[in-house]
């Protein structure tokens, strides 16, 4: 059995990303059910910055890995490293964030290492004795506890799942360079551009209405822009299938792959609560959801549960409203 808990760690332009912490709690989580200890691996052009602000950060050792002579891409990083590389950092278990990055390392590494792979782990548990990862399955509805019979197991970690590890200035991990003979780069960093300024007004708004592919045709956002428009402080945002049909724009998607929003009040109107919407605004003060299904996942995640076919029920909520003014 190996003894350390491995984090591979994701930087943009030399800041650690949001979902790196997010790992990085993951993995804590499993070293509290162990005596393992945690290790963060990080690499790609300008991971210095974000090696330093993870040791100190987390008070963990870093392993910056370099790759002077190219500046590849991170995920071709660490699927170019051969497996003594990863064998020797004796791991028991490899943590990664759920989102391209990982998805790009984590199937590969599995099979490189003969390892367990449980992808969109959102929660740490035990059954007996057993640690045992949670996540989501068949849509969302039912939730899979999986058992990892391996040595060693590959672990990715859905975003929004693990509340992000905290600055702690008691402990300081140290950060150690490596720089393993990499074969010959498929791939090259050019730089990364920075998206287009934010408009939507979603990350400062209170209230936020969300549209999902239960509004059925796209003039029925009329009726969600109308009940946005109800509360001070709010903005319209959808699921990534109304994204897609150019319903709304894409800087309006709330997801994994799309903004992170922790509004005071979060609508969702037609929405199913896949884990990778669910990603996105789990963490609102107050949800409540519309939606004809009563075993809809997002009634899990809501504070209120509306079981009505959201066109009549918004149709009412806005005339109701217009009469008591
Ligand atoms: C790598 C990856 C990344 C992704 N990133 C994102 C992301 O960032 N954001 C995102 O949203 N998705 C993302 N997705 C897609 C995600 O998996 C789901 O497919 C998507 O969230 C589903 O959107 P939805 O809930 O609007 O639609 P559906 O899953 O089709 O759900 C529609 C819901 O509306 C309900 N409904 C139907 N008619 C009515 C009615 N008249 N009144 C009330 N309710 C009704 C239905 O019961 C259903 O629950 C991603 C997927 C992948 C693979």
């Amino acid at each position: 059995m190996g003894k350390n808990i491995i984090i591979i760690g994701q930087h943009s332009n030399g800041e650690t990303t949001p979902a790196t912490l997010e790992t990085v709690a993951c993995a804590r989580a499993i070293q509290n059910h162990s005596d393992a200890s945690l290790k963060i691996l990080i690499s790609g052009h300008g991971s210095l910055p974000a090696a330093r602000q993870l040791s100190t950060e987390t008070g963990i050792d870093t392993l910056m890995v370099t790759d002077e002579n190219t500046g590849a891409v991170q995920s071709e990083i660490f699927n170019a490293l051969p497996s003594a590389f990863y064998f020797d950092l004796d791991p028991i278990y490899i943590c990664l964030p759920h989102n391209s990055f990982g998805m790009e390392i984590a199937p590969g590494l599995a099979m490189k290492l003969s390892a367990c792979c449980i992808s969109a782990v959102e929660k740490i548990i035990f059954k007996g004795d057993r640690l045992c990862f949670q996540r989501k399955t068949f849509n969302d509805k039912i939730v899979a506890n999986m058992i990892s019979v391996s040595a060693i197991t590959v672990v990715t970690v859905q975003s929004g799942a693990f509340k992000p590890v905290k600055l702690d200035l008691k402990e300081k991990g140290n950060v150690r360079v490596v720089a393993p003979l990499f074969p010959k780069r498929k791939s090259r960093h050019l730089g990364i551009l920075p998206s287009k300024q934010d408009l939507s007004g979603l990350a400062e708004a209170e209230v936020v209405v969300s549209a999902g592919n239960g509004i059925g045709k796209e003039e029925n956002l009329n009726l969600i822009h109308t009940l946005a428009g109800l509360f001070p402080k709010s903005a319209v945002a959808g699921s990534r299938p109304v994204c897609d049909r150019k319903w709304l724009p894409y800087d309006r998607q709330v997801g994994a792959t799309g903004a992170t929003v922790k509004p005071k009040l979060y609508v969702a109107c037609g929405i199913s609560g896949a884990s990778q919407h669910l990603a996105g605004m789990r963490n609102s003060k107050f949800i409540v959801s519309i939606n004809t299904d009563p075993r809809a996942a997002i009634f899990q995640t809501s504070d209120v549960c509306i079981i009505e076919d959201l066109v009549p029920f918004i149709s009412e909520f806005i005339n109701a409203h217009q009469k008591s003014l």
